[in-house]
């Protein structure tokens, strides 16, 4: 499970604290380079572990917590709180527009989980008493349409499609028009995926972009990917200036440096995550739950 390494590593350290009867800045020194060591293990981008290391030490080392009955504690206090803020801070929600349908447009590699993740979305927002439209523009591989409607088909959810004989702007377009007339309140388009970055794919992805304008588009990463999940993420929003991303996987043996590193790189929240291959196994991400569960 994720975090499994880190929680251990850090409950290591966090006891050792917790019991400390006095703390001088030297302890925190040493603290601090362990947290450190536990966070590059768990494949956290190291300048983000050097911000943050930087962030809590100031901290630690304030008054207020040298000089605190339960200095221990204090620094426990703090880790928490800046593990929050790694995160994101509060619950990253998804913009509705106010004018129907609200077009959510899902990028991402291919393998990442990007169809699965419009099944689960779809899933998800229909519980929220919303009526979704599933749209397929992933023209290259006829697979990836029929994923898209089996996918639909299992959860009773239209799928919108030409086909492989148009282009994907057109679709996209479409769909949005189908939608409008339909009463469906909310469009979430499947774009298609490449094994790498490439330009004709970003080239796409920005064509689509500029003629539905989204209300949201969302990065869907492989959170097993570890630090190449973070250099994904930056290239799609160098490119695109994405909304947020949906890290996929996260009930996999990820060591879970993504879910910790991509705010801060990007500065773009994860909204949701998936956990797994069910269709259910998708939720909002929550960064106070995460840095409760990785400090146990
Ligand atoms: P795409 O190429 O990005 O559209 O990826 P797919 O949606 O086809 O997913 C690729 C594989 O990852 C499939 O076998 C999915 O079942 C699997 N997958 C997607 N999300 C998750 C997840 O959260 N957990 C697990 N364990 N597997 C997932």
């Amino acid at each position: 499970m994720v975090f499994e390494g880190l929680s251990e590593k850090l409950q290591n350290v966090m006891k050792k604290i917790r019991s400390a009867g006095r703390v001088t800045e030297k302890d925190v020194k040493e603290m601090m380079r362990e947290v450190r060591m536990a966070l590059l293990e768990a494949d956290v981008n190291y300048k983000v572990v050097k911000d943050f290391i930087a962030k809590v030490s100031e901290r630690a080392v304030g008054q207020e917590v040298l000089e605190s009955l339960t200095p221990g504690q204090q620094v426990i206090k703090i880790v928490h709180e800046e593990l929050i803020q790694l995160m994101g801070g509060a619950v990253a929600k998804l913009t509705v527009s106010p004018s129907p349908p609200t077009v959510y447009m899902m990028v991402g590699l291919q393998g990442a989980g990007k169809t699965t993740v419009c099944g689960k979305l779809a899933n998800y927002l229909r519980k929220q008493g919303k009526r979704p439209l599933l749209v397929a523009c992933d023209v290259y591989r006829p697979a990836a349409v029929k994923q898209l409607q089996v996918l639909g088909k299992q959860i009773d959810i239209p799928v919108f499609e030409m086909g492989t004989g148009t282009s994907p702007v057109e679709i996209a377009k479409k769909s949005v028009d189908y939608a409008r007339s339909m009463q469906f309140d909310t469009v979430i388009i499947d774009t298609a995926g490449r094994l790498h970055i490439d330009e004709e794919l970003m080239h796409e992805l920005e064509n689509i972009k500029l003629s539905v304008k989204p209300h949201e588009i969302l990065l869907v990463v492989d959170s097993m990917t570890g630090q190449d999940a973070v250099n994904v993420a930056e290239s799609f929003n160098n490119r695109l200036d994405i909304d947020g991303i949906i890290l996929t996987k996260l009930d996999g043996d990820t060591r879970g440096g993504a879910a910790l590193s991509t705010k801060a790189v990007t500065g773009k929240p994860v909204k949701f995550v998936g956990i797994g291959e069910k269709l259910s196994d998708f939720e909002p991400f929550y960064p106070d739950r995460m840095a409760s569960r990785i400090l146990g």
